[in-house]
């Protein structure tokens, strides 16, 4: 495995590999790697030539008062996952190396931001996309993998993939989970050992979501408020929301119809987790 932590050593390598007609699968993270990356990369291994992973916590995607410097870090125990999962290339920049000075064009998500965690992360989703317009620019990937637990990312890069043309397909990958549901998160190591026996309630009353919808519920409202009830008297997490809208457009629905998202965000005393549920009513 090639670590590169230079942006012109990861230019060289990356035309080499381009002129030797290598295709490139790419899985942009935050490190601090668990089975959902895996998943990722086990994906990328299978379909692409060369599989490179970057790690980098970036800081244009963190607001003044969210995790950026209590964000779990672990290069040592990311570097052997990596090499366990095949990748070719470790792409691990510091932040000096990717934003050496202040930007002087920056990038505004218009659409698909205003809901879910963009509502309450302002300017979170720009940095996502401008981060992963310089990544996409530096590795070129035939395909980028992303996880379907980051359901609005996805809608977003979406956006961007095709608002820009980027030459690369995006691929979606189905969220991983505990054994209890609980979905797989760099951030779940700062549940308190009470209320990480409470997160596996935010899947199951997603699950109680769906079925309400499988069992012929067609108001949004009715099922957010049978959820939000169970996420009150079951757990000690406070809501950030509860919506259930369309995807990937993340319009408001007024009856339950065609693909649609049911997501939801709880903040625990040093922990927000997310989940969501992605479906399709005939
Ligand atoms: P992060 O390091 O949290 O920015 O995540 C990097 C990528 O891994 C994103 O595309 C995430 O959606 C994806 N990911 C994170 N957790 C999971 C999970 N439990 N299952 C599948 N993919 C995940």
């Amino acid at each position: 495995m090639n670590v590169i932590t230079s942006i012109i050593d990861l230019q060289k390598t990356i035309r080499r590999l381009k002129n030797n007609q290598k295709m490139i699968g790419f899985v942009p993270t935050m490190g601090y790697l668990h089975e959902g990356h895996r998943a990722l990369l086990k994906r990328a291994r299978k379909e692409t030539d060369i599989v490179v992973l970057s790690i980098f916590v970036n800081p244009l995607q963190f607001g003044a008062n969210e995790d950026l410097d209590q964000y779990p870090r672990d290069f040592d125990r990311d570097h052997k996952i990596a090499e366990t999962e095949g990748v070719d290339i470790l792409f691990y920049p510091s932040v000096e190396e990717m934003y050496p000075n202040e930007l002087s064009v920056s990038i505004k998500v218009t659409k698909r931001t205003d809901v879910l965690c963009g509502m309450n992360r302002p300017g979170h989703f720009d940095g996502v996309a401008t981060v992963l317009t310089k990544l996409f620019h530096l590795v070129q990937p035939d395909q980028a993998y992303f996880g379907k637990k980051d359901a609005q990312q996805v809608a977003v890069v979406d956006g961007l993939v095709k608002d820009f043309n980027f030459p690369l397909e995006i691929i979606s990958v189905d969220t991983v989970r505990e054994e209890d549901g609980l979905a797989k998160s760099s951030r779940n190591v700062y549940l308190t050992e009470q209320e990480r026996l409470e997160a596996p309630i935010l899947y199951k009353s997603l699950k109680m979501g769906l079925e309400m919808v499988q069992s012929g519920e067609t108001s949004p409202e009715r099922i957010i408020s049978s959820i939000e009830n169970i996420i009150h008297t079951e757990t000690t997490g406070e809501i950030d929301y509860v919506s259930l809208l369309s995807y990937p457009e993340l319009e408001e629905l007024e009856t339950v119809k065609g693909n649609y998202i049911i997501a939801l965000a709880v903040k625990f005393s040093k922990a927000r987790l997310i989940d969501n549920i992605i479906e399709t009513r005939e």
